[in-house]
């Protein structure tokens, strides 16, 4: 008898969880289409959504059309019923973002504050993130919690950082980052955190590859809308793909990896480390900075393919640069396909929608993913 009720407990959580994420993914959406996407019967959704509804997580939003009779009432979720802090580390700045349940970005700030491996830094990391809520207004009741980006491998529980190229760190406790910070934490890898904040509001895509081309280069594999780890958390490190045998000579020690050829750097030391400097003699017709640019193209175009052809699904370009390569990407498109097998075009490489502030974006998304997950 016991245990009949606990499988019924059982079945109604999942239920109601079942309701709340169609409800998130596909609303707005009326209780009949709930029903029939879902296979249950009506009246366990109308009591799924009243106990939703109670719970401040849904809303009913005006009616939608019907095929005959009365319009349906729709329903959506409360975007600002649960909120997220997202904090992104690299070696000079800090980003701190509050996104709400849709991953919108309600605030964001990005300040220059160095990385030291010092009790000083963790100190101004919580000053300023505290400072950044007070000012935001917002019930930190209402806050689930704050998501970290670093920049490097984390320990399979999340909990310490074991390398970081970046910061020249080994083995940091990764709470040592926090200490002065009063939220309960999870700690990822920037580029899996950036690859999340992308994919995560693309309706359409499920499937997805992030390239990060920034400093280093980097990226994550997106599997059904959640990373794809690999056995050693090190997967989606597309920066030390050889795409060069015996080519030029990587951080990493190796010759001829991707990072050596599609850095950031590369192009910016051309200009005294100033990118923007870059795409202005660029757009300027510059010869030299042309043919270090034509230079970079054809090694990119190499390298997607390449992920196109081991992954099948969409190729999402960040990093700083990235966020200059919506001028660019149709010449992309035009020499990744001519190297494919298959494609008639190159439609499945696409640019970041965010500029700076993606992996504090997808950091914060992680704690948005585990409520979503235990809402019943
Ligand atoms: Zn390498």
């Amino acid at each position: 008898m016991a245990q009949r009720r606990t499988d019924s407990t059982r079945l109604k959580k999942a239920n109601g969880n079942r309701v709340f994420k169609l409800i998130y993914k596909d609303g707005p959406i009326s209780k009949p289409e709930i029903a029939y996407r879902l296979g249950i019967s009506l009246p366990t959704v109308i009591q799924n959504v009243k106990s939703l509804q109670d719970a401040g997580l849904i809303e009913e939003c005006g009616t939608l059309d019907s095929t005959g009779g009365r319009k349906a009432v729709a329903l959506t979720c409360v975007k600002n019923a649960r909120l997220a802090l997202g904090v992104d580390i690299t070696l000079n700045h800090v980003s701190v973002v509050l996104v709400n349940m849709d991953g919108s970005v309600m605030e964001s700030i990005r300040e220059k504050i160095p990385y030291r491996k010092s009790m000083e830094y963790a100190e101004t990391l919580g000053a300023t993130v505290n400072r950044f809520v007070e000012r935001s207004q917002v019930d930190p009741e209402s806050i689930l919690g704050m998501g970290v980006s670093v920049p490097g491998i984390l320990s399979t529980d999340g909990r310490t950082l074991i390398d970081s190229h970046v910061l020249q760190i080994q083995n940091v406790p990764c709470a040592k980052f926090v200490e002065f910070c009063h939220y309960p934490c999870i700690f990822c890898n920037d580029a899996n955190a950036a690859g999340t904040a992308e994919i995560w509001n693309r309706k359409s895509i499920e499937n997805g590859v992030y390239l990060s081309l920034s400093n280093s280069v980097g990226g994550a594999i997106l599997l059904n809308d959640r990373i794809f780890q690999g056995d050693n958390q090190r997967s989606g490190e597309f920066g030390h793909i050889t795409i060069v045998r015996g080519g030029r000579k990587c951080y990493c020690g190796k010759n001829g990896c991707l990072d050596a050829y599609c850095n950031a750097s590369v192009l910016s030391n051309l200009t005294d480390g100033d990118l923007a400097a870059f795409f202005r003699l660029l757009r300027g017709g510059n010869a030299k900075i042309v043919a270090a640019w034509d230079d970079y193209l054809g090694y990119l175009a190499t390298a997607v393919n390449n992920l196109r052809m081991s992954f099948d699904c969409s190729v999402i370009l960040g990093g700083y640069i990235g966020a200059y390569m919506e001028d660019y990407v149709s010449e992309l498109q035009k020499r990744a396909a001519e190297l494919n097998t298959f494609e008639e075009d190159g439609s499945y490489i696409k640019v970041c929608s965010y500029r700076t502030e993606a992996a504090a974006v997808g950091a914060a998304l992680m704690h948005i993913a585990a409520f979503i997950d235990q809402v019943c």
